[in-house]
């Protein structure tokens, strides 16, 4: 059996996903060890244009599934198509980036080709040219490695722990239509509405500021977002304020929320339960802003700053407005 490898390409609205990128480069990684073959899979309609942009990440093969009938991501719609995609290119292994559509789509796909699935994986090692998956278990109170034992595998990565690079080696890309056969799709999608605010996508942020209950309410939010401006950072939230009603569930991170892995994450009165912290443990450098010198944050935290977020944010934003970050 080959030990090559199909990445499954998430494009909304026309763009592709970065994590999607960062999926696809790590397959070129991991193909330069076992010499093995890379297709990239990309499901839409009008999504030839994407292409070029996808021959800079080097696959060997980009199959486009090009139809109006995958003008909106449908979970039935996106199964058939890509289901039979792999079973056309029989690859030892399927990668997606680890995002809210992956999360419905891939074990429905891997369940009908009896494959099994490793999910949110942080780390690839590889060991004789086989592929091995860490990923986070319990919450991430451990992290696991996982060796499979069947012919084809399924991993979805997690966003922003793998870097996503163009290349300039390997030889020339292939480019082919697939036309599945006519899906039987019984729940359409008509309309799908972006969830309003959110200027960054939150599971992509290379910084994030978050908010809980310490921020005392929801007219707070502002002055959270004009720290999230000066950075350019995306704006995250503890369950507490998300149950409380002060902000959208799409901002939520942990457990059940979002898992994020930015460069820099700012927690802004969040005590550090362990399921916020399951989902923003992995960041490069956490900053907790607490007044209670106890919090378990602070046991996470890179650098933890004591004191009340009503007189440190602020400070804070104005320092880095000074230094001019956006231009
Ligand atoms: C099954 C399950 C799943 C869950 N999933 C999630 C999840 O996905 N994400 C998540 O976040 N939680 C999740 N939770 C909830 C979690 O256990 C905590 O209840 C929640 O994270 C607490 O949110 P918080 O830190 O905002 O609030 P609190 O725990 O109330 O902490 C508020 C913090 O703000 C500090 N503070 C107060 N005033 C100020 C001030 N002026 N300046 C500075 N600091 C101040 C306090 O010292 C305190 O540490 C889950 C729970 C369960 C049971």
């Amino acid at each position: 059996m080959s030990q090559n490898i199909l990445v499954f390409i998430e494009q909304r609205a026309g763009q592709i996903r970065k994590s999607s990128l960062e999926a696809l480069s790590e397959a070129r990684r991991q193909a330069k060890t076992t010499s093995s073959q890379i297709q990239a899979v990309v499901i839409g309609a009008n999504i030839k244009p994407l292409a070029a942009q996808l021959h800079k990440y080097k696959p060997n093969k980009i199959v486009l599934i090009d139809g109006e009938a995958y003008a909106n991501y449908s979970t039935e719609g996106y199964t058939q198509a890509l289901a039979e995609a792999i079973k056309k290119e029989n690859p030892a292994y399927v990668f997606a980036a680890h995002t809210s559509m992956a999360k419905d789509l891939m074990p429905r796909v891997a369940t009908r080709l009896d494959a099994p699935l490793a999910s949110d994986v942080v780390e690839l090692k590889n060991e004789a040219g086989k592929i091995l998956a860490v990923r986070p278990m319990y919450s991430g109170k451990v992290y696991g490695t996982v060796e499979f034992t069947s012919p084809q595998a399924f991993l979805t990565l997690r966003p922003n722990r793998f870097e996503a690079s163009e290349s300039t080696n390997g030889g020339d890309v292939a480019q082919e239509d697939f036309a599945p056969a006519q899906a039987n799709i019984r729940a359409k999608v008509v309309e799908t509405h972006a969830a309003t605010g959110q200027k960054i996508e939150l599971s992509e942020a290379p910084i994030i500021v978050s908010g809980g209950r310490g921020i005392k309410g929801p007219e707070n939010w502002a002055m959270l977002q004009e720290l999230c401006d000066v950075l350019g950072a995306a704006l995250g939230a503890s369950r507490a304020v998300v149950d409380a009603g002060w902000i959208d569930h799409g901002h939520q991170v942990g457990q059940t929320g979002k898992t994020v892995s930015p460069q820099l994450y700012i927690a802004c009165g969040i005590s550090g339960a362990i399921q916020h912290l399951a989902g923003m443990s992995s960041s490069k450098v956490i900053v907790a802003i607490n007044k209670d010198a106890d919090a378990p944050i602070f046991k996470s935290a890179t650098y933890g700053l004591v004191g009340d977020v009503f007189e440190i944010v602020p400070k804070v934003t104005e320092e880095l407005r000074k230094l001019n970050l956006g231009s």
